[in-house]
């Protein structure tokens, strides 16, 4: 069998939706998008969010941010968060 000749052809990174997870920052502004209440920090806690950038068609549309836990009950919809 003849070898296939491997083509160097650019290699195009796909532009998908993924999650982090972040510490919820002083002065943040956000609202969760599961419970829509503000991500709030709280120096003692120090809560866990995630943050989501959703791209539709290999285009950036937005960010969404989660409570960690509110993440979990939306059933990852951008898959597993990574750190
Ligand atoms: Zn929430």
């Amino acid at each position: 069998m003849a070898k296939t000749a491997t083509t160097t052809k650019p290699v195009k990174i796909k532009k998908v939706s993924r999650a982090v997870t972040r510490l919820v920052e002083p002065g943040s502004q956000v609202d969760c998008m599961h419970c829509d209440e503000r991500v709030k920090f709280q120096a003692k806690l120090r809560h866990q969010q995630v943050i989501c950038n959703v791209y539709e068609k290999n285009k950036w549309l937005r960010v969404e941010h989660y409570h960690a836990d509110c993440y979990k009950a939306a059933k990852q919809p951008f898959g597993k968060p990574v750190d």
